[in-house]
């Protein structure tokens, strides 16, 4: 059914582009997203897109689970309606463990499958844990994916502004009296969206999908509230991780497999990457998280590349396979994973504000949940419903009671 709200995301990640994507499917056309670089310019187009069916529980677990199914569905649809293929495909996936110096004494190859690994994994293997089969893990393209939600909901009338946002003009509702569950009303709702160098945009509805950087949305409700320090908290409690990765291109090994190493190297340490060949002969590599920052760089496209730690990744990968000594690494990059100060996403209508709602800090499942975070914010957006997830990622357990005299 057409629904007339004009909606306006900010940011064009995989999380905006989903609320983008499913308020389309619900029927809205007057969509504009917001993009300060371009499309999947941060994690979105950087990450592994790695999908895991169960391994999570309880209400998160089941949140994931409608979303590792609709990854399959929608790249069913995409091929079929839109001709854009996500590179979707399901995977066995192994916890591999790996020493930097192999120690042949104790190099006893134990399983818990009777599965053999793949021949170009050349790697002397101290164990390996089968942690997931076709059913239950899967890989998509993050960047492809995050361009087709977009392309759809272009297509269907919307639009991709360049652009970055800096603000909000807000007026006070007189006559609104609902009270949300914090006992506050919210009689104040945000009318544009202020750009740097542009035109303001209007809109009825306002969503901040900033991911990492939605931190910087805090000051913009600093000036104008009268709970300010309250809703600026609901944002400031999101940061960002960096984390580096390598991409070899082209005419690698294809087979459907993603592998999570433990890698024990030479100074004792215990390392976690992650390999993820992909269909097109790429293969993917990447790990080494940093420290939580709010000191992120302007762009996506301008993350600080460490290049002592690709080149680890890189060693590392060629002694996994050593077919990858001949193979040059095409990108070297590094992105933040949005994270907030609990580990639990915040989804959700900001308190305090009648039309303004968030979806960030989804650290690093960000491309398996941008499904289930569209649809479900979509049913709060449009219809008022609450999933039990969204219960838990509710923003407003970081709206502060202050007294306001
Ligand atoms: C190395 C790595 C590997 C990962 N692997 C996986 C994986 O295998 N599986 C998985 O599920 N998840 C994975 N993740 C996590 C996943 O990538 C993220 O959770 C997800 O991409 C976050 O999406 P987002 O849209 O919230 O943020 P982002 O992708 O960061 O998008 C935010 C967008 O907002 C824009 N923006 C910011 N400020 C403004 C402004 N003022 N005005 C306009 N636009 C603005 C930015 O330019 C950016 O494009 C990984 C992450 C990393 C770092």
């Amino acid at each position: 059914m057409a629904n007339s709200n004009r909606i306006c995301i900010i940011g064009g990640g995989v999380i905006g582009a989903s609320i983008g994507f499913h308020l389309s499917e619900a029927g809205c056309s007057n969509i504009t997203i917001v993009e300060r670089t371009n499309i999947a310019c941060g994690a979105s187009g950087r990450s592994g897109g790695f999908l895991a069916k169960n391994w999570r529980s309880g209400v998160e677990g089941k949140f994931s689970e409608s979303s590792f199914l609709a990854h399959s569905e929608l790249a069913k649809r995409l091929k079929n309606e839109f001709s854009i293929d996500v590179m979707y495909r399901r995977l066995t996936t192994y916890n591999i463990s790996v020493s930097e110096t192999p120690d042949k004494k104790s190099s006893i190859k134990q399983t818990n499958d009777n599965q053999s690994l793949p021949k170009w994994i050349t790697a002397d293997i101290r164990e390996k844990e089968i942690l997931g089969n076709e059913d239950t893990t899967a890989q998509v393209h993050p960047g492809l994916l995050t361009n087709a939600l977009v392309k759809v909901i272009e297509n269907r009338g919307g639009r991709v502004i360049i652009g970055k946002a800096n603000g909000f003009l807000f007026e006070t509702i007189t006559t609104h009296t609902e009270k949300d569950e914090h006992h506050q009303t919210s009689p104040i709702r945000a009318i544009k969206l202020l750009i740097e160098n542009q035109e303001p945009i209007e809109a009825d509805i306002f969503v901040l999908a900033m991911g990492p950087w939605t931190y910087q949305a805090a000051p913009w409700f600093r000036d104008a509230m009268i709970f300010k320090e309250n809703i600026s908290h609901q944002l400031d409690i999101i940061s960002g991780v960096k984390a580096h990765s390598i991409v070899f291109k082209g005419n690698q090994p294809t087979e459907p497999y993603a592998f999570f190493l433990s890698y024990r190297s030479n100074d004792g340490n215990i390392l976690d990457p992650e390999v993820y060949p992909r269909s097109n002969g790429d293969i993917y590599v990447c790990g080494f998280s940093e420290q939580h920052t709010q000191n992120l760089s302007d762009s996506g496209n301008s993350v600080p590349i460490d290049e002592n730690s690709c080149e680890r990744l890189r060693q590392i990968a060629m002694q996994i396979a050593s077919t990858l000594k001949d193979s040059n690494v095409e990108i070297k990059q590094a992105c933040y994973l949005p994270q907030s100060h609990d580990g639990i996403p915040i989804i959700g209508r900001l308190h305090g504000l009648n039309n303004v709602y968030v979806a960030a800090g989804h650290s690093c499942w960000g491309i398996l949940n941008s499904l289930a975070t569209g649809a479900q914010l979509t049913q709060l957006i449009l219809k008022g419903e609450i999933s039990p997830y969204l219960k838990q990622c509710d923003p407003g357990r970081f709206f502060r009671h202050t007294s306001h005299k």
